[in-house]
């Protein structure tokens, strides 16, 4: 027997398949086995809880110094294209004269 996950709504462990959705019988909540799966998608939010995406332009909002160097990016320096990542730091992106390098989703907004 596969495993069923628990419901999304109120984390029962009863629920049940029926017809392609999964049905939890203590909120009556009912969901599709997609649904599920785009929880697992990266939900990462900027500092305003505003959902971020690839391909985003982000604000920095506070110095953040460049781990490994002197350098500094500063407040209000924009990171076009960001790629979203698994992690503590999880955004990919690049800076004008810094590089390729790493933010903390908490630590900018979307432009
Ligand atoms: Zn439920």
């Amino acid at each position: 027997m596969s495993e069923l996950p628990n419901c999304v709504q109120c984390n029962s462990t009863y629920t049940y398949e029926d017809r392609g959705l999964f049905v939890c019988p203590e909120c009556g909540h009912e969901w599709s086995a997609a649904d599920a799966a785009d929880d697992d998608a990266l939900n990462i939010r900027d500092a305003n809880g505003n959902p971020l995406q690839d391909g985003d332009t982000v604000t920095v909002i506070k110095d953040l110094k460049v781990k490994g160097s002197s350098l500094v990016v500063k407040v209000g320096t924009k990171a076009k294209n960001i790629r979203l990542v698994e992690g503590d730091h999880d955004i990919d992106c690049k800076i004008d004269g810094i590089g390729a390098m790493k933010l903390k989703s908490e630590f900018v907004k979307k432009a």
